[in-house]
């Protein structure tokens, strides 16, 4: 008798655990095709799908209202939040729980937004990706600005002095191919050492011009991606393992990759076949693909890899190596200036021209680039704080997971990749 009740007992957690799956899969379907069909609306949100095209011809077909979508999408919370997770749940389970429930809240806010709500910056920040970015002064940057005053010396202003110094490291336009052949085989060799890919993973490289952006990854299901790359402006040397990492390998890349494989293929969890960008989920791209630059080349190994492999692919004199890192970390603790400027020129306290002023003034940024960077913000909005504020979440999160040690960094970078943690888990 006992073990008959015991049984009796199995079966019906088989059973639940099997409808709780079915709905599951339901509730994944339909989220696909929220994101689809907000993407009606708006042609920047859908960044990535690669799941059945019919669904989103249909979606295109139905243009279906935004007011309809956020009824639909406040069901669908409704429907989740019903759903308890099966027995024997792991974390991923839990993390993709949370991780749908934080995508939808985000959809609505981004429908709203598309509806005509106007949200502070901070309020567009936190409601579509999920994180807040901390305020900086302007004495803070003034602090670095004077230490780059201090080692650019000379005649000018100090973003004059800065670009002087900065042109003798520019990349010779017909040699940007070799160099960022070695570059992304640099950076994929190093990522192979530590993450297993799907022996079929690759990307194509596409040169563009009148873009927002310096470069872009967009990625093509089946391990593909096409990888795009701004020549509107100069691109220094420093870019070419910037993009190639953050693009590449361990970067977007390596990240739509893994999630295909782990997550679409092998679990079938189709909700990750579709990548609304204005989401949370960009904060971990974005910070990850950001991190992942420190991880496949710290410091030492970074400069040792530019002196002997990258300066002489460019024709560049490999001596200002040192020099020239030396002042791209300082110039690089100006990145939150970009952040300051954006809430400011969003939040409708500065115009255009004086967002693009603040660019030049605190973020050292040429007249040209700062144009560009203000339309970049016309384009997406909050979604700067991606870059900055995600690479440090990621970092904080990794190394204190890690520590000091390299291999374990690889692991535990590998392990958040391939997983739908979202900003908020960050901080467990
Ligand atoms: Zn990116």
């Amino acid at each position: 008798m006992k073990r008959r009740a015991r049984w009796i007992a199995a079966a019906i957690l088989l059973v639940a655990s099997l409808e709780c799956s079915a709905q599951m899969s339901n509730l994944s379907e339909r989220y696909v095709k929220l994101v689809l069909a907000v993407g009606v609306h708006d042609p920047d949100y859908v960044d990535a799908y690669y799941g059945p095209p019919e669904w989103r011809t249909a979606a295109a077909e139905q243009r279906r209202s935004l007011a309809e979508l956020d009824a639909d999408a406040a069901a669908w919370l409704r429907e989740l939040a019903d759903e308890v997770l099966p027995p024997g749940a792991g974390e991923l389970d839990r993390l993709r729980h949370r991780y749908l429930t934080t995508q939808v809240e985000s959809l609505r806010a981004r429908a709203k937004m598309l509806r005509g709500e106007r949200l502070t910056f901070d309020e567009e920040s936190r409601a579509l990706y999920d994180a807040v970015a901390p305020v900086h002064t302007e004495e803070e940057f003034q602090g670095v600005l004077r230490e780059l005053d201090a080692r650019l010396p000379g005649r000018g202003s100090l973003l004059e002095r800065y670009q002087v110094f900065r042109d003798r490291f520019e990349i010779p336009k017909d040699r940007l191919g070799a160099v960022f052949a070695a570059a992304i085989e640099g950076c994929r060799a190093r990522t192979l050492e530590h993450i297993a890919l799907p022996p079929s993973e690759s990307f194509t490289i596409e040169y563009v011009t009148g873009k927002t952006w310096s470069g872009y990854n967009w990625y093509q299901g089946n391990y593909r991606s096409l990888i795009q790359i701004n020549t509107d402006l100069p691109i220094y040397i420093d870019r070419a393992i910037d993009l190639a990492c953050h693009e590449g390998y361990p970067g977007h890349h390596v990240y739509n990759v893994l999630l295909e494989q782990h997550l679409v293929r092998e679990r079938g969890w189709q909700e990750f076949t579709v990548y609304p960008l204005f989401s949370p989920q960009s904060l971990i791209a974005e910070g990850t693909a950001n991190y992942g630059i420190d991880v496949a080349f710290p410091d030492a190994e970074r400069r040792r890899f530019e002196r002997e492999v990258l300066f002489p692919a460019a024709g560049l004199d490999a001596s200002g190596v040192e020099d020239y890192y030396d002042v791209m970390e300082l110039v690089q603790k100006l990145s939150y200036a970009g952040n300051e400027a954006a809430r400011r020129y969003r939040d409708g306290r500065i115009d255009a021209a004086a967002a693009a002023k603040w660019h030049e003034t605190y973020a050292l940024m040429a007249p040209e680039r700062a144009a560009q960077r203000v339309r970049f913000i016309d384009q997406y909005g909050a979604y700067v704080i991606n870059y900055n504020l995600g690479k440090d979440l990621v970092a904080s999160y990794i190394e204190r997971r890690a520590g000091p040690d390299p291999v374990r960094r690889w692991s535990e970078f590998a392990a958040l990749i391939s997983s739908p943690r979202l900003p908020s888990g960050l901080q467990e």
